[in-house]
């Protein structure tokens, strides 16, 4: 029933200030994660290898939702993991240190929106671009870089709190659906 729900691809079920996300990996594995808003001291407190202590959990947040998306949590064949969410702020930068910089979520930690790995590869690229067109003068190299990565990262972080507001904020989730099948 859980794996009908799912479907082929993904699955969003999501409300304000929580959600059930899940979709199939390869073999036909089905990835399910939970999000809750809640301070790291609320999530610490539970024994997440306890399936009681998951199962109240489970109770507590989703009572009153499907029996199939509520299976997805407390029938899962792994114990689950905690995935705080850190971030930085949006226009985070930082002065030019001689011999050093950053990249990836070092350099840009924003809350998840599918672009955290794609941004980290894509930065590499662009560090690697910049030595090549400079060599000998890294420090010229790493100034390039930098000047791209700021508003790069920026305006992706801010694309990331957006699409979080429309999955977890007040309005959810009307405010996706509106962005995936508006209406006409
Ligand atoms: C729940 C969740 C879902 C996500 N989903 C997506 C998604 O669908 N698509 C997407 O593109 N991105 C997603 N992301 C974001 C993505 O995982 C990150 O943006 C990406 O992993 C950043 O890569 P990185 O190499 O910069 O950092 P990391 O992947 O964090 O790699 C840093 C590495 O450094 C190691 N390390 C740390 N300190 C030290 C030390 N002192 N010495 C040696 N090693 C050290 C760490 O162990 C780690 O292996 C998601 C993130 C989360 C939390």
């Amino acid at each position: 029933m859980a794996a009908k729900a799912v479907g082929g691809g993904a699955m969003y079920a999501l409300a304000p200030g929580k959600g059930i996300q899940a979709h199939r990996e390869a073999g036909g594995t089905l990835h399910t994660y939970v999000a809750l808003q809640k301070p790291l001291a609320w999530f610490e407190a539970i024994d997440l290898a306890d399936p009681g202590a998951v199962a109240g959990v489970v109770a507590r947040e989703f009572g009153d939702w499907a029996g199939e998306l509520t299976a997805l949590l407390t029938d899962g064949e792994t114990t689950p993991v905690l995935r705080p969410l850190h971030t930085l702020p949006a226009d985070h930068r930082w002065d030019r240190v001689p011999g050093v910089t950053l990249l990836g979520d070092a350099a840009h930690l924003m809350i998840p929106s599918g672009e955290g790995a794609n941004l980290a590869m894509f930065d590499a690229a662009e560090l690697g671009s910049a030595l090549a067109a400079h060599p000998g003068d890294t420090e010229t190299a790493l100034a390039a870089y930098e000047r791209d990565l700021f508003p790069r990262s920026a305006e992706e972080a801010h694309e990331a709190d957006h699409l979080h507001e429309l999955m977890f904020g007040p309005d959810s989730p009307h405010g996706l659906l509106n962005l995936i099948a508006p209406r006409r």
